[in-house]
């Protein structure tokens, strides 16, 4: 262990602000342009009916914590949320059971394999490891505050919409389709249950999962969605607090471990963003106390992360300035007299 919470302190935060709105709203659509005729990656198929994706769509959008918003291309197309709710199922269970518990029981830890992975709950004695890949996004959907399926499932519903500021609804056709595939989803939850380590019904959980999964949302609803965890919990479009602030800091380094799947360490490194993806290719990715950017393109590379989201908020992340561990030398003029340096 390396801290534990009696050890912890009233926390300062480290944080900046974004450039004017006009910049912004200028440079979302310089990256929108860079970008928008960029054709590699494939659309995903495991799920058949992500296959029919118009491939050609593109929408990006930034929030900031102050409720101003900016939008361009297909940043209001509505498309299947997937493992984008990770993220926010994590935070909801996070302020239902606090920092401890879910890190006891869920994880922290990448596994650096792939999100759906089998042999990462064995090599880790059925521990789902991390929120961010399936197992441990089942492990933290059976931690659901409510005492049905059908209550946690409106639990989910409705904290998934505080989060975008208005009332999401399931795609039942995506939910169909992935339902009538999902074997493996179903074998992770099997062996979850085999070790002990899932609380609830197995194929419950996988149904909640698979709905929530299948929530329709635009990138416009990302960027509010990710906006929310950077400004301390609270919507900056509607005002309300949906977590606390700890849980949006919890939330957010489980992002920068695992967000990206296998490929958050090179994320982190190109582009220095907590950040969360899903197949039917949407990405959210959040400067605290700044804002978020969620961009939506279906094409995927094999990690399964949109090629041209990920490429424009890379773009947006260094022109906007957020990369969280950027800095500036500070000039010889403004350094204190340090004595003990000489
Ligand atoms: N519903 C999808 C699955 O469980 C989500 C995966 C993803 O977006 N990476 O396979």
């Amino acid at each position: 262990m390396i801290t534990s919470e009696s050890e912890s302190v009233d926390q300062q935060v480290s944080t900046g602000h974004l450039p004017a709105w006009g910049e912004v709203e200028s440079l979302t659509a310089a990256a929108f342009e860079r970008y928008r005729r960029l054709d590699e990656g494939e659309v995903a198929d495991y799920i058949p009916i992500l296959a029919d994706a118009d491939p050609s769509l593109f929408g990006l959008s930034v929030s900031e914590v102050n409720g101003a918003t900016h939008d361009i291309g297909d940043s209001g197309h509505g498309f299947s949320i997937q493992s984008v709710s990770k993220a926010f199922l994590y935070a909801l269970v996070c302020e239902a059971h606090g920092h401890a518990f879910v890190k006891e029981r869920v994880g922290v830890n990448n596994t650096g394999l792939a999100f759906n992975s089998v042999i990462a709950v064995e090599l880790n004695d059925g521990h789902p490891m991390n929120p961010m890949v399936n197992a441990g996004a089942l492990s933290t959907t059976a931690l659901m505050p409510g005492a049905t399926a059908a209550e946690q499932w409106e639990f989910i519903r409705t904290g998934l919409s505080a989060f975008a500021g208005r009332q999401l609804v399931m795609d039942g056709e995506v939910y169909a389709s992935e339902m009538a595939t999902n074997s493996r989803n179903k074998a992770i939850a099997r062996l979850l249950e085999s070790y002990g380590h899932l609380n609830a019904d197995p194929l419950e959980t996988v149904d909640i999962y698979t709905r929530q999964c299948a929530l329709l949302v635009t990138a416009h609803d990302l960027a509010v969605m990710g906006a929310t965890l950077a400004d301390g919990g609270v919507n900056p479009v509607t005002g309300e607090q949906v977590v606390s602030p700890e849980v949006c800091r919890d939330t957010l380094s489980m992002l920068a471990a695992s967000g990206m799947y296998e490929r958050s360490g090179e994320w982190l490194f190109e582009i220095g963003l907590p950040a969360k993806s899903g197949v039917a290719g949407g990405i959210v990715a959040v400067a605290p106390g700044k804002g978020a950017i969620g961009a939506f393109s279906p094409r995927l590379n094999s990690a399964g992360n949109s090629v041209r989201g990920q490429r424009a908020i890379a773009y947006l992340s260094r022109a906007l300035g957020l990369n969280l561990f950027a800095s500036h030398a500070t000039p010889p003029t403004e350094r204190a007299a340090n004595d003990h340096r000489a």
